[in-house]
């Protein structure tokens, strides 16, 4: 299922947020900042919504 995902360049570190599906073939991707085509799905944007220390 696609979900709003967190992505991180592994060239210039910027993270942005994109929609991603774990499921499907992966596809170039390239960042927003330099336009490399390195970078990683962290973890979708959910999972940080849910790390709230209580
Ligand atoms: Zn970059």
């Amino acid at each position: 299922m696609e979900k709003m995902w967190v992505f991180k360049c592994q060239r210039c570190g910027c993270d942005y947020q994109e929609v991603y599906d774990p499921k499907a073939a992966l596809r170039e991707r390239s960042c927003p900042q330099c336009r490399s085509n390195s970078v990683r799905p962290l973890h979708d944007v959910d999972s940080t919504k849910r790390q709230a220390k209580g």
